[in-house]
């Protein structure tokens, strides 16, 4: 289980493209040998994973906290605790996953049945992003063992102390021969993106996806893109306020400081209410993060001096920084910014046109609840889309004429972990495919379509030569 150990591979410094051949050569005999295929294979390597996340909690959350200072709980909740749930579902479900589906057969091909047979791709290629470090590099590893792949993964550079936790944990705890871990940034993932993979699964920005998926189309490698985009709120005043603010707090500035893909980007909301909304989210903030939410433990700091610099920026644009109506503190040698709203910020506004992805919440008002549709449905389609309202009418509308990659009423965020039947993925600019649970496991599967028969005699209309007689039948 330590092939790497001796492997060719490890013996160099440098991870260039032929290095990144070399890996997948490896890979690929190992896959073609068949051993990752067993029921027996997939289990140990989905319990070894269980073993770590038990006997590894205290330094996974030491190196999330070295990477984003992620408040210990938040770090337990959305990276260590999402794992163990897709590692236990995929433990408890994986026999159920296998299992050929048997499905009907038609008149034309009487007697015969038939069926779908889940079969690993071969050798993948997961490369991820800094913001959920661990759980968005673990979860996709887990669904691509559970489907019988070996895999290599590519953390981010951008955050150091977890692609290095995760290089020396999937070491000592999986069958290296079969699961391998490069760490790097632009060149090593370029040297592997030229190689030929069975599918490559990558989180991160639009940019970057766009490169991948150029990459992937020289060998026709199916791509899995998880990307990211505006996610709204539509807020509507027929709502509990306190529990609105709460959720919006939750799913904006506890959750990564709103380093978060799926956290709330913008808030629509009526003109007339706005005043109110904006009360609630100001007194709930201080009930979470006090008087001075910059010295607060329970908020993680921006992840780089770039991406606090970009932050500032969209700030202090002419156009957005006399709309602010509560915070707009920053601390650069912390690389801390304070929940900041901003209120009626123009559409040509950075802030309005570019990805938040930091503690800033812009709100729009609209006279009509409906009219939040035209100004979602103008922007590319988000990742998720969230509606808070009691109106059973809204909640109808708004999932029916919005389109998104997942939607979520009456909270924010907490539809990634529902892994149980719930997909994750985006739709057209925030990304296409989807994973998550048994999704994994079809996402990292072939399915082969598998028709028996016997060999009892057949109409005859069906050779030829087609006769006049046979076109009459
Ligand atoms: P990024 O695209 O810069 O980096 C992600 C990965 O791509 C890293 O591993 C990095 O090494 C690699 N990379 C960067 N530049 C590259 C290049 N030129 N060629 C090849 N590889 C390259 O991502 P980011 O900007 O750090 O992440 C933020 C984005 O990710 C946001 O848009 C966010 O919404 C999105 N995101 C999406 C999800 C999701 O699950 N859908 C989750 C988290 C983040």
């Amino acid at each position: 289980a330590t092939l790497s150990a001796e492997s060719e591979v490890d013996k160099k410094q440098v991870f260039d493209g032929d290095e990144a051949a070399l890996l997948v050569r490896e890979l690929r005999n190992n896959f073609d040998s068949g051993k990752t295929k067993s029921y027996e294979w997939r289990i140990s390597q989905l319990q070894a994973i269980s073993k770590m996340l038990e006997e590894k909690e205290n330094e996974i959350i030491d190196a999330l906290h070295k990477d984003v200072s992620k408040p210990r709980l938040e770090a337990y909740i959305t990276e260590v605790f999402q794992a163990k749930t897709s590692c236990n579902e995929a433990l408890q479900e994986l026999k159920h996953w296998m299992k050929p589906e048997k499905v009907s057969t038609s008149i034309t091909t009487f007697p015969s049945s038939a069926e779908i047979v889940s079969e690993p791709l071969g050798v993948v290629l997961i490369i991820s992003t800094w913001n959920f470090p661990f759980s968005l590099s673990l979860d996709p590893v887990i669904g691509a063992i559970s489907a019988g792949n070996t895999v290599v993964l590519k953390p981010s550079e951008i955050a150091p102390a977890t692609s290095s936790l995760l290089a020396n944990f999937l070491e000592t705890y999986l069958d290296n021969s079969a699961v391998r871990v490069v760490e790097g940034a632009v060149p090593e993932t370029t040297a592997l993106l030229d190689q030929k993979w069975d599918k490559i699964l990558y989180t991160g920005s639009a940019r970057v996806g766009r490169i991948v998926m150029a990459a992937a189309a020289k060998h026709l490698t199916p791509v899995i893109l998880e990307l990211g985009g505006k996610c709204p709120a539509v807020v509507d005043s027929n709502i509990n306020l306190q529990v609105t603010a709460r959720r919006i707090i939750a799913g904006k500035w506890a959750c990564n400081s709103g380093q978060a893909c799926i956290s709330v980007d913008y808030i629509i909301t009526r003109k007339d209410f706005a005043p109110t909304l904006i009360a609630a989210l100001k007194e709930e903030l201080e009930n979470f993060f006090g008087k001075d939410p910059i010295e607060s433990k329970d908020m993680s700091r921006i992840v780089s001096p770039t991406q606090f610099a970009r932050l500032v920026k969209l700030l202090d644009e002419d156009k957005a920084s006399d709309k602010i109506v509560l915070g707009g503190q920053r601390d650069e040698k912390k690389l801390k910014i304070a929940p900041t709203i901003l209120l009626d910020v123009p559409e040509e506004a950075m802030v309005m046109q570019e990805e938040i992805f930091g503690p800033i919440l812009p709100i729009i008002t609209v006279d009509n609840i409906e009219d939040s549709y035209g100004i979602i449905k103008s922007r590319p389609k988000p990742l998720a889309a969230y509606l808070f309202t009691n109106n059973e009418q809204l909640k109808k509308d708004y999932v029916d004429k919005i389109s998104s990659g997942g939607m979520l009423i009456n909270d924010a965020v907490v539809h990634v972990v529902a892994t149980r039947g719930l997909p994750f993925g985006g739709v057209e600019e925030s990304g296409m495919g989807c994973y998550h649970g048994k999704f994994s496991f079809d996402s990292f599967s072939h399915k082969k379509a598998v028709l028996y028969k016997g060999f009892d005699s057949d109409p005859d209309i069906r050779y030829p030569p087609y006769t006049p007689e046979k076109a009459k039948m």
